[in-house]
């Protein structure tokens, strides 16, 4: 195990304890977070529609007073591209962030909401002028944010997150040792769908709230199955707990790396790989 555990190490692989050595090469599913696990967790924004009485230029500023104390990626896509295009962003009134969902802002005599269909809905905001926009960009694999002024939308805006160069190698090796791969994600189905499409991944549980990743881990473990979680948020901390293994990025949050008990130091999804063989090669050391 020593031996194991100080192989990891020279591999950038972080193990916690003995335990997860011996437990990892039982795997049966593990279950991935997309953004920052899969992803790259940088998205920038692609696409900025506007509804008829408003411009781009409006809707990418609204938006941006919205997300302008942000520490959410998808907030600061939305910063970055509206200074990218020298727009000045007046300060909102007040903000407010609603995980998993948006962002809520008072700003000029009215009630900015920028997010997902859950805020929408939240917030009864009219969808259908903009609905048929907001499919055709999450075909495409984009995230995308309704602008709304209470319940008047004022557009949309996709924005396009890469994956990283080793996802698809990762996740057709899990496949190949016949574990089954689950991503999951607080974004919606059909976004969820196209990226799980170009992974190859079995099985993809989408529109999940922070709350709520814990629980799928759970299921799948009644299923009588060793399950592993990979992330990299705060919001996996709870699920990366759960897990018989809690695999954490390395550059994740420090949430995640101390709720982990295998660390990726060096930030390469396929280590994931690497650990299981290491545990294999290790166990049947011990054996024999
Ligand atoms: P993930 O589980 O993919 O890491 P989150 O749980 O952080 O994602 O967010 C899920 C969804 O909630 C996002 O895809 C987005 O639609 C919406 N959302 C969350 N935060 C914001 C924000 N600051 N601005 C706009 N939308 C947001
Ligand atoms: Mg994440």
């Amino acid at each position: 195990i020593l031996v194991g555990t100080a192989k990891g190490a020279q591999n950038g692989i972080l193990i916690k304890g003995g335990e997860y050595l011996e437990t990892a090469h039982k795997l049966r599913a593990i279950v991935f977070d997309k953004t920052g696990t899969l992803t790259r967790g940088k998205p920038s924004v692609t696409d900025v529609v506007a509804t008829a009485k408003h411009t781009e230029e409006e809707v990418l500023q609204l938006a941006a007073v919205a997300e302008k104390g942000s520490e959410h990626p998808l907030g600061r896509a939305v910063l970055e591209a509206a200074e990218k295009k020298s727009i000045k962003i007046p300060e909102a009134r007040s903000f407010k962030a609603v995980p998993g969902e948006g962002v809520v802002a008072e700003y000029d005599g009215g009630t900015l909401l920028l997010g997902n269909r859950k805020l929408m809905a939240m917030y009864d905001a009219k969808l259908q002028p903009v609905e048929a926009n907001i499919s055709t960009l999450e075909e495409a694999g984009k995230t995308v944010m309704v602008l709304s002024n209470g319940k008047e939308p004022l557009g949309i805006i996709g924005l396009a997150d890469t994956l990283k160069d080793d996802a698809v190698d990762t996740v057709r090796e899990l496949k190949r040792m016949k574990i089954e791969v689950v991503m999951l994600t607080g974004d919606n189905a059909r976004t969820a769908k196209a990226v799980a499409g170009k992974l190859g991944v079995d099985r993809v549980v989408a529109d999940v709230l922070p709350e709520q990743k814990e629980k799928v881990i759970r299921d799948l473990q009644k299923d009588g199955k060793v399950v592993g979680m990979v992330g990299d948020g705060i919001n996996d901390a709870p699920a990366l707990a759960a897990s018989n293994i809690g695999i954490a990025i390395g550059s994740g949050t420090d949430v995640a790396v101390e709720t982990g008990g295998i660390v990726l130091i060096g930030n390469n999804l396929r280590d994931v790989v690497t650990a299981i063989k290491l545990s294999k090669a290790t166990v049947r050391k011990i054996k024999q």
